[in-house]
């Protein structure tokens, strides 16, 4: 993340200057001349800001050539693209394993894996990936398919390892572009469906459900042969993927952990792998690495957790009970309807994806729901306290969510109160504690109780969550078992991506050479003599809203800026004959400063705009875009000498009189896009208004797993 390489911000150094200096330019206006601000130091301030600017907004973006981490491939040496050039192609056939998605980015999701042989290609996983506050009024991003739209005619097929939005979510912006049938397990498959809910294409894919219990096998394209198994997961039938190709055997694990005793029964399938290992060797093992950096093996499981919820019941027989979880835990909602029907109660889920992911647990039968156990929200208000649970949305204290609009009395039927229990059933997402906490402390103001994981020592109560993924000794397990010939860290941020490595040579004895850390784009290619990196594909992200909508680069970067520098419109209307002010120059500021406060600078800015005009208009029309450009330095200067910031500056100039007006520069906020298309028709007719017809949009995602769940706590206090 944020490997785009810039030049240092080179503060202005006042002693590198000559001491007398040279005499400054002057100037034919006043305002200019009373600056104390030399051109070269605003020029600096303002490369400072777009450097700033460009650092946050291409945290999504990996362009280097290749890292230099010593199991890149080179034992840590960088190869130069030039240098790639150079490379012989490669001779024969070849197998090419390319991440698209989820290795090295600016968070964990964006989850994609494309494998190619000859004509064929599938793709395993299509996920999106939140990149948080980070980028303002970004709600996620799907990974760049430039490689797979040039290759569309080899796709074959779609595999999902599990139903999680980091490895589905941008699926239904994707799938029409590239159509291909689709595989997996029958809930992920659900799950995936319920997302093409939200697509705007019209396309359905073909689904084909697969069966990990009976071993199914699958063939695909010439090449490929697939197979799912079974592991376990936050979210009910999660598996790996093997995927024989014509060079041996690949397996992706999709997103882990071992359970002694899973809700549904159904054990990681450790077994089979262990088989497929036996006979048939296992070529590439591509392992998640989210939590490997975590210290030992999990010591509790999802029955623990069940246990502490109704432990939490007996404990408050007559308090309403607030619960909140992720919305795809639904082996997790599995038990807290079990122990509602054990202590008489009802149970309400509440909260759009909640709700959603319910229904399909129903309608695929992963979770079973005790007779005369679940009531709706609006029913649950006459209950008595004693009989009421409540699941909801909100664990990662997010702003909308159910449980902050109950705390803050914005939700329709419940209002939190003194005598109510709020039971946390998760762990703050790292960047979320925070919210967490704010909405913790909303919660406690009205009195209520809070009951938290990792807090036993607090309430008696725990544990009440168990992270997803597999830890360190998980991971020597599983990798000792599969014994590969190539190893390739993937699901993770850079520094997860090494310590896997690191993990699977010291502790699995696979060689150094062997093992593969990639950065999203990196090309591996197995021949017949072995596996080597050779090449990027084009990789990056697209952005989208919370409307659904596609959101530019630009805009992100003037949002950016925006946040933190403001903006500074001004607009000047002058007689097209004459030249003359017609009116005060109009001025606007939108968090740079107040201008009720800044009437000195104001005042400044009238005269430098009136004395400008009148320079620059001195008996005929000057060349606009230059005048423009002028201002625009100009007024930067001055703001910038005045305040020590560098707002977004927008001069616009209408000129009125002597056959209808016109304006020139960016009338509306957008005019680097839309310059060309604001100004008014010439022909003089009136175009008739077309109503765009109503929109459909869908609803904001929301993330719905512990999709980075370090085990260490981190101490979130700055002291
Ligand atoms: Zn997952
Ligand atoms: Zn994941």
């Amino acid at each position: 993340m944020g490997q785009r390489r810039l030049s240092n911000a080179q503060s202005d150094d006042l002693s590198k200057r000559p001491a007398s200096g040279q005499p400054k330019k002057k100037s034919n206006i006043a305002a200019l001349n009373q600056t104390s601000t030399r051109k070269g130091e605003v020029f600096r301030a303002q490369r400072r800001t777009s450097e700033n600017v460009n650092v946050r907004a291409s945290q999504h973006m990996i362009d280097v050539p290749v890292n230099k981490s010593i199991y890149n491939g080179y034992d840590g040496r960088q190869f130069s693209t030039a240098e790639w050039k150079r490379q012989p192609r490669t001779k024969g056939p070849v197998l090419k394993v390319m991440p698209i998605g989820g290795l090295g980015e600016m968070g964990i999701g964006k989850n994609m894996m494309a494998i190619e042989y000859d004509n064929d290609i599938i793709v395993v996983d299509c996920g999106f990936l939140f990149p948080g506050s980070d980028y303002p009024g970004i709600n996620y991003i799907t990974p760049d398919i430039t490689y797979l739209l040039e290759n569309k005619h080899k796709v074959r097929a779609w595999v999902f390892t599990h139903g999680h939005l980091d490895h589905i979510g941008a699926f239904r912006h994707i799938i029409h572009q590239l159509p291909a049938p689709v595989y997996g397990s029958k809930f992920t498959l659900a799950m995936v469906k319920r997302t093409m809910e939200e697509a705007t294409s019209g396309y359905e894919p073909a689904y084909n459900e697969m069966d990990p219990e009976s071993h199914e096998r699958v063939q695909i394209g010439d090449s490929f042969n697939i197979e799912l198994v079974r592991v376990n997961h936050s979210i009910p039938d999660a598996t790996a993927v093997v995927i024989r190709t014509p060079m041996g055997v690949l397996v992706d694990t999709g997103d882990w952990r071992f359970e002694e005793n899973p809700v549904d029964g159904k054990k990681f399938d450790l077994e089979r792998l262990t088989e497929i290992s036996a006979k048939e060797g296992i070529l590439m093992l591509m392992n998640e690495s989210t939590n490997c950096e975590s210290e030992g093996t999990h010591n509790h499981g999802e029955p623990e957790i069940q246990a502490s919820l109704g432990q939490v019941m007996e404990k408050y027989p007559s308090n309403r009970l607030i619960i909140s979880c992720f919305s795809s835990q639904l082996h997790r909602m599995q038990g807290i309807l079990d122990e509602a029907k054990k202590s008489g109660r009802k149970v309400a889920f509440a909260g759009y994806s909640m709700i959603q992911n319910v229904e399909v647990g129903l309608r695929t039968g992963v979770i079973k729901v005790p007779k005369d156990v679940v009531v709706k929200m609006e029913d649950i208000v006459k209950m008595p306290d004693g009989k009421v649970t409540i699941v909801c949305t909100g664990s990662q204290g997010e702003f909308n969510a159910v449980l902050n609009r109950m705390a803050s009395g914005a939700h329709k039927h419940i209002k939190i109160k003194n005598s109510d229990v709020v039971v946390f059933s998760s762990n703050p997402i790292p960047g979320n504690e925070k919210y967490v906490v704010r909405t913790v402390d909303g919660l406690m103001r009205e009195g209520s109780d809070v009951v938290q994981n990792g807090k036993s020592h607090l309430t008696g109560v725990g544990p009440l969550h168990l992270s997803g993924h597999g830890y360190y000794d998980d991971h020597v397990k599983l990798i000792s078992a599969l014994n590969p010939t190539y190893y390739m860290p993937i699901h993770g941020e850079f520094h997860m991506l090494v310590h896997n490595a690191e993990l699977a040579e010291k502790e699995c004895a696979i060689p150094r050479s062997n093992i593969f850390v990639c950065d999203s784009g990196d090309v591996i290619e197995i021949t017949a003599d072995g596996a080597k990196k050779n090449g990027r594909i084009p990789v990056g992200g697209i952005m989208y809203d919370d409307s659904g909508a596609v959101v530019s680069e630009v805009v992100l970067k003037d949002r950016i800026h925006m946040s933190q520098e403001g903006m500074f419109v001004v607009v000047l209307t002058v007689h097209k004959g004459s030249g003359r002010l017609l009116t005060s120059p109009d001025i606007i500021s939108r968090g740079f400063i107040y201008l009720r406060d800044s009437e000195e600078l104001m005042n400044l800015m009238r005269q430098y705009l009136k004395q400008k005009v009148q320079r620059s208009f001195g008996g005929r029309r000057p060349d606009m875009d230059q005048l423009k450009k002028e201002l625009k330095d100009e007024i930067t200067h001055l703001l910038y000498d005045q305040t020590r910031r560098t707002p977004i500056v927008i001069p616009v100039i209408n000129e009125i009189g002597g056959g209808g007006g016109q304006q020139q520069g960016g009338g509306n906020r957008d005019n680097r896009q839309q310059r060309g298309n604001n100004r008014p028709a010439t022909d003089g007719q009136v175009k008739p208004f077309a109503a765009p017809a109503a929109k459909k949009f869908p609803p904001k995602q929301v993330p719905d797993s512990d999709a980075i769940e370090p085990r260490a706590k981190a101490d979130t206090r700055g002291y």
